[in-house]
């Protein structure tokens, strides 16, 4: 059976189906996808896109891969899903010894759960029964910095930058967390060690009341694109060392070789206490995250004894074993490869596609690190018509705020690499001065 553009009611998805951070009043436009394969997505119409976005950072191997799909296809034969509680299974397993094997450090116990916010939100309740259960009831706050994004629901809510976070919708409910500037010394230039002064001092003046401090390593995502020095994510362990605050890293978006290194802490060699991976984690095929712990994170929580020594979660569908099935093919499949590489050549190619950005009026800066080229404007993209600009050259990107940004899957080609950069550049020239 085909599915034709007749076929699809979009008129039904604008009336009924949110999309995401939408309005259900005037929605803007989307297109209507039939297949993906490799870096290309077919359109219903027929028309072929080169994947600038690998569907927020996830589809690290391209759409489609014969390994992955065989990968799912043995396992939705054998078990596609089956229950936690009381229950393991070998891809579980399997998995948790990948991630303890390839994360930094002693990273060794393993919690899964179904999508990065709420790994997220696994990681802060982590944090907060290791205080309790060392009897030390103070320690209720997260320290952070501007312009993060660590997910949607309420508790990763509260720590994402209160503006573009948009925080003055649930003032009252959520949480009031301590944030510092963002960090200022980007990735590359020289070290200045004023820039972690706004977080040693907060962390100074506040660290009884903290439970832990929760960054996005190297990297900061949704909230800005923005690179950062690894100097400061080492100065940052080093303050929670000294306050004896626990450091949660948030490798959702940068883990899996995204940023040049197989995990972003690993720019600064920091070992956080409990780290948070998602996306790219299963290739990009379904929605499965994980948040380890060191084990003197998970002996604390556990020394409560009794009831109160449990971690207080379990989600439906944790460690799915389809998607954990994925997961150990798509790991493989990285390690397998030459990853360090083709980051690199993908890096190379961002940077010379998208080099003549700079020389565009409203254009204020462009970056790259690792697979991620970053072009930021003057003033805010009007989404609609840029993105239809990017679709009639034949990419896929999706602009937000200031941003028109690009993470391709590592194996994309150079031809297709230019074709994606000079797609940008040209609509960039477009957007007014
Ligand atoms: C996407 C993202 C999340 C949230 O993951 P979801 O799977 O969308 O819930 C959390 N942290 C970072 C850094 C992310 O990029």
């Amino acid at each position: 059976m085909s599915s034709g553009p007749s076929d699809l009611d979009l008129e039904f998805d604008r009336q009924h189906i949110w999309h995401p951070y939408e309005s259900m009043r005037k929605p803007t436009p989307v297109y209507p996808v039939a297949s993906a394969r490799g870096v290309r997505l077919t359109l219903a119409d027929g028309r072929e896109l080169i994947d600038g976005m690998s569907s927020w950072w996830s589809v690290i191997h391209g759409y489609n891969h014969p390994v992955l799909n065989r990968a799912a296809r043995e396992q939705i034969s054998l078990m596609p899903h089956v229950m936690f509680g009381g229950l393991t299974h070998a891809p579980g397993i399997r998995l948790a010894q990948r991630l303890v094997d390839m994360t930094p450090g002693d990273l060794d116990r393993v919690f899964f759960s179904d999508s990065g916010s709420v790994a997220v939100e696994v990681a802060i309740k982590m944090a907060l029964q290791y205080w309790r259960a060392r009897g030390i009831k103070g320690r209720t706050r997260l320290l952070t910095i501007r312009r993060g994004y660590y997910g949607d629901t309420f508790q990763a809510m509260s720590v994402c930058d209160p503006v573009t976070g948009m925080h003055h919708l649930f003032s009252g409910v959520v949480q009031e967390q301590l944030f510092a500037d963002a960090p200022r010394v980007p990735y590359g230039e020289s070290w200045d060690p004023a820039d972690l002064e706004p977080l040693r001092e907060l962390a100074r003046r506040h660290h009884e009341e903290i439970a832990a401090v929760i960054l996005e390593p190297i990297v900061q995502g949704a909230g800005g694109m923005r690179f950062y020095h690894p100097e400061y994510l080492k100065g940052a362990r080093e303050l929670c060392d000294r306050h004896g605050i626990l450091l949660i890293a948030d490798e959702i978006a940068t883990g899996f070789g995204r940023s040049g290194e197989l995990f972003a802490c690993e720019h600064a060699g920091v070992v956080p206490d409990i780290m948070c991976v998602g996306k790219a984690l299963t290739g990009g095929y379904m929605s499965l995250a994980a948040t380890l712990a060191r084990g003197h994170v998970a002996e604390a929580i556990s020394s409560a004894g009794g009831a109160a020594g449990v971690l207080m979660h379990g989600p439906t569908f944790m460690a799915n074993p389809l998607a954990c099935a994925v997961a150990n093919a798509s790991v493989e499949l990285l390690l397998g490869s030459p990853w360090r590489k083709r980051v690199a050549r993908v890096a190379r190619e961002l940077r010379r596609g998208l080099a003549p950005c700079r020389e565009l009026p409203q254009v204020a800066d462009v970056r790259v690190l690792g697979a991620i080229g970053v072009v930021e404007m003057r003033k805010p993209v009007d989404i609609a018509l840029t993105q239809r600009r990017l679709v009639e050259r034949g990419v896929w990107a999706r602009p937000f705020g200031k941003l028109i940004y690009l993470m391709p899957a590592y194996v994309m080609t150079n031809s297709d690499l230019r074709q994606l950069c000079a797609a940008v550049c040209e609509t960039a020239a477009l957007e007014p001065a």
